[in-house]
């Protein structure tokens, strides 16, 4: 009986950074989670200690194929985030977040569960609005290197907001802006796992273009928090809604942080801007505090310390 009263859930793309975090979290508030995942950038590190867990249960699968399963919510996660990652095979990318899209909306249509989608700032493109409020359509390039990922999940949002207008389906779209912490892939070559991986080296830290472009991090535990907000709410909040710390640095502050915080000697290097390089990005968050009484609490520096101790961790482990 105790385990028909849990809320089963579904989270794509459960073995990667965030996924990681949000089973963890799913399995603490006593639900019954299924992680699905190809480990295309996953880990089973980041979900061993959840593996023993009766309520854990791991289904090695790709998104972009159709899956049925019985359960209450479902969590569209699974795509690669690093540019580095999503850049390796564009056209693969590309059918992550579209066929993905339309295989978990399908699913929720038929067993008619609530749905989540992780979207993306990216959604702004290069943006001419700063900070960005979720009315921004955006200044996306259609055929860049970055545009697999782009508008893809763009298209993943219109799929989510169609079915959603044609089938009654419930949906929640969270916009996440930077997200950093551990578990984060340590040659994924994001920005803060590359800055803390190469101080902690003591190799020179590469900056790209002049260092002045800007990103707002959030910390993990706090967009989590964001995250369970947004799907307890009614049926009539859909978002897109934003969610992201509005702090906004340079990747030049970025790195000193970063160097002053492990104590480096590493120097700064600078190197070629890869293409369709947002300058700037900033979370108008107005929307989360109203309907979700949320804001983020984790300030830059004390996040990057207790990421800094798990990629410390891991180089100790000789990763
Ligand atoms: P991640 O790369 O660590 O996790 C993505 C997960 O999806 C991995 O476990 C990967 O193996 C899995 N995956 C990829 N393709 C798949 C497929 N075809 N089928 C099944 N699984 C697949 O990245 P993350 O930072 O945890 O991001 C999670 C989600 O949040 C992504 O959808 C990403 O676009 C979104 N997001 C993240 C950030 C951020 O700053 N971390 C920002 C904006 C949006
Ligand atoms: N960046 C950098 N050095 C690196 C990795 C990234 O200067 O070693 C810059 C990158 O050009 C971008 C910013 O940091 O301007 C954030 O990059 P990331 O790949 O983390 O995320 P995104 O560009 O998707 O926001």
């Amino acid at each position: 009986m105790k385990d028909l009263l849990k809320k089963r859930v579904l989270v794509t793309g459960g073995a990667g950074f965030l996924g990681s975090f949000l089973c963890e979290r799913l399995i603490e508030e006593g639900c019954d989670v299924i992680c699905m995942d190809n480990f295309f950038t996953g880990r089973k590190a980041n979900i061993s200690h959840l593996m023993d867990n009766p309520y854990f249960e791991l289904m090695r699968h790709d998104v972009t194929f159709p899956f049925y399963v019985e359960v209450d919510e479902i969590y569209n996660l699974a795509c690669p985030a690093s540019p580095v990652h999503y850049q390796f095979d564009p056209v693969q990318t590309t059918k992550t977040s579209v066929h993905g899209a339309i295989n978990v909306l399908g699913l929720a249509k038929r067993i008619k569960a609530k749905v989540f989608q992780a979207s993306t700032s990216e959604v702004y493109g290069d943006p001419s609005i700063h900070p960005q409020p979720e009315s921004y359509w955006g200044n996306v390039n259609p055929i860049g290197i970055r545009s697999c990922y782009d508008e893809g999940k763009r298209c993943a949002e219109t799929l989510f907001f169609d079915y959603h207008r044609q089938h009654d389906t419930r949906i929640k779209v969270v916009r996440i802006f930077n997200t950093y912490g551990p578990r984060m892939h340590p040659q994924d070559g994001r920005v803060v796992s590359n800055f803390i991986m190469q101080a902690l080296r003591g190799e020179d830290i590469t900056i790209y273009g002049d260092g002045l472009q800007t990103r707002s991090f959030c910390y993990v535990s706090d967009l989590i928090e964001g995250w369970m907000r947004l799907m307890a709410t009614d049926d009539d909040v859909t978002g897109p809604i934003n969610i992201g710390n509005p702090g906004e640095f340079t990747m030049i502050e970025l790195a000193e942080n970063v160097i002053e915080l492990t104590g480096s000697s590493s120097k700064l290097i600078f190197e070629d801007l890869p293409a369709d390089d947002p300058k700037q990005r900033k979370p108008d968050i107005t929307q989360a505090k109203e309907k979700l009484g949320w804001e983020p609490t984790v300030a830059l520096r004390d996040g990057l310390v207790k990421t800094i101790e798990y990629f410390d961790g891991l180089l100790k482990q000789g990763e």
